[in-house]
């Protein structure tokens, strides 16, 4: 080291150690360093953990690793505003946001302030983001479904109000979608709906927002929203901001779903935080508390029961797998917070299975108990009937000549694939999945070239609402299919059938 080095080190040595930390009020510290949007502030006694900091310069950051000697605290914000020495104050808060029905439509950062270009969010209530989850006295068991309007989901994979089911798969196989068409599909089924955006491109986000303007579904949900130029910090809070106004709905008796999307890129979020905060690292480099990080905010779904109002928190959260790999650390963790998941094949995906739910790989722990008897009648063979399909595609790759019975699981299977398969934005109410998958159950399915599956299904429905509306009454009644329902539905099938034969031979 040569002479100048030596006399610069020893002078910056010097002025550190002549500063002067000591500060006369308990709740002023001074900033010893900062740097990568964490400061080091020294002086600051019996600060609570996450609580709100203020810097001189009007700068807030929130207070995350309490040492003996200095507190590593978050910035909420640029950290070139800010030098050593500056003064710190203790606020005794910690992060809250707004929360009630004026957040109704709108779109919120991860402080909860507008971001939509409308006027200022009126009418506020301020809540903590994070706070203790509901006990198991205060629940009860899920027993109401909640329909996401995909076909596959609520006949095979049923979720219940109050439940989390993960959605997990690669990118790009359709897991925002899956999200929003349950979304969609709560237009006038009375649920408040929240989407929470954490590490996207503001560019999706806003493709999701246009969708739900276009849809309406904005009128019920609320969007906040962390794109992936937003600090770490601010993502690290999204989902307990997220959390907390659909908490507040709940706590009001009201049903609500809550979409996180996705968990992956919170976890990173964190991990950022942590290792700047010289946190030690563990398993590929996350921390070794990133399970509460979830469990926590999970944990905060539930069915109230009578007493405490009776409304319910439905979680789905999202994970992005690398490879399909759902053995991985976060995946492994959210599988095993959850109440069950959706698996997206991204192969399925790319040879046009679309939702590409894999039926073998995915579960749900409660739902069923939530699911009508009508849905349950019509789709109890589902799953039995894709796995045998499967396993004989498998090996009916290696050879031409198959006998008779496996030729026919095989042409079955292929067009209960096709059935199973639904757009994106196209979501169906229970009365017409029951319908499409009674095809399937009463043999319709079987008389259909494939290509003619989607087409007939909506043809069909079609005819069902002009012609047979009673039918769908009755089905709607109370989700009960009794056997004289079963054969006039079965009748009208039959005529419909007919019709469409009619109709397709003359043109
Ligand atoms: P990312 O990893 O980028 O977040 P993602 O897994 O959330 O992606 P989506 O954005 O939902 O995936 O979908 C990717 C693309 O596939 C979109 O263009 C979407 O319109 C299309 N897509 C998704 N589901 C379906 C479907 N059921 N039918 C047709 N297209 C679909
Ligand atoms: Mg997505």
């Amino acid at each position: 080291m040569d002479k100048r080095s030596e006399q610069i080190i020893e002078t910056i040595k010097n002025r550190v150690e002549g500063l002067n930390w000591e500060v006369e009020d308990q709740d002023i510290g001074l900033v010893h360093s900062v740097g990568d949007g964490i400061a080091f502030v020294k002086g600051l006694k019996d600060v609570l953990s996450g609580e709100l900091l203020k810097f001189d310069s009007g700068l807030m950051g929130l207070a995350m690793n309490l040492e003996n000697d200095q507190v590593g605290v978050v910035l909420l914000g640029n950290d070139a505003e800010i030098r050593e020495k500056d003064k710190v104050y203790r606020t005794k808060h910690v992060v809250d946001t707004p929360v009630g029905d004026a957040l109704i439509g709108r779109v919120v950062n991860a402080l909860g302030i507008a971001i939509d270009g409308l006027d200022d969010i009126e009418d506020k209530v301020f809540k903590p983001i994070e706070v203790q989850a509901p006990k198991v006295m205060a629940r009860q068991s899920v027993k109401e479904p909640l329909l996401t309007g995909w076909k596959i989901i609520d006949a095979m994979i049923p979720i219940g109000k109050g439940q989390r089911e993960l959605i997990i798969g690669d990118r790009q196989t359709g897991k925002t979608s899956i999200a929003m068409n349950a979304i969609l599909n709560q237009k006038g089924l009375g649920l408040t709906c929240v989407y929470v955006a954490i590490g996207q491109k503001a560019s999706t986000i806003a493709r999701v927002v246009e969708q739900f303007r276009i849809s309406g579904a904005l009128e019920y949900t609320t969007v906040v929203a962390s794109p992936a130029d937003d600090m770490a910090s601010l993502q690290y809070i999204a989902p307990y901001t997220g959390c907390t106004i659909a908490e507040h709905w709940m706590n009001q008796g009201k049903d609500v779903l809550i979409v996180y999307d996705d968990l992956s890129k919170h976890a990173v979020a964190y991990r950022t935080i942590s290792l700047l905060l010289r946190r030690p690292s563990g398993r590929e480099a996350f921390p070794g508390d990133v399970f509460y990080l979830h469990s926590r905010l999970l944990e905060r779904s539930a069915k109230l029961n009578d007493k405490h109002g009776g409304g319910s928190m439905t979680a789905l959260p999202i994970i992005e797998t690398q490879a399909g790999d759902i053995s991985a650390y976060i995946p492994t963790n959210v599988i095993s917070i959850t109440d069950g998941q959706l698996f997206l094949n991204l192969d399925a995906f790319n040879s046009g299975i679309r939702p590409a739910v894999d039926s073998g790989l995915s579960v749900s722990r409660v739902g069923s108990a939530a699911q009508t008897q009508a849905m349950k009648h019509v789709s109890s063979s589902l799953k039995l009937e894709l796995a045998n399909y499967q396993d004989l595609l498998s090996f009916a790759q290696f050879s031409t000549d198959v006998d008779e019975s496996t030729r026919r699981v095989l042409e079955h299977g292929s067009r209960l694939t096709e059935l199973l398969k639904q757009d994106v934005n196209k979501p169906l109410s229970q009365d017409l999945i029951i319908l499409s998958l009674f095809m399937n159950k009463y043999g319709f399915l079987d008389r259909l070239e494939v290509f003619e599956i989607l087409p007939y299904e909506s043809f069909m429905h079609d005819e069902m609402k002009r012609k047979y509306d009673d039918l769908i009454q009755e089905i709607k009644l109370e989700y009960q299919l009794g056997p004289s329902l079963i054969s006039k539905i079965t009748d009208a099938m039959e005529d419909i059938y007919t019709l469409y034969r009619g109709m397709y031979y003359e043109t």
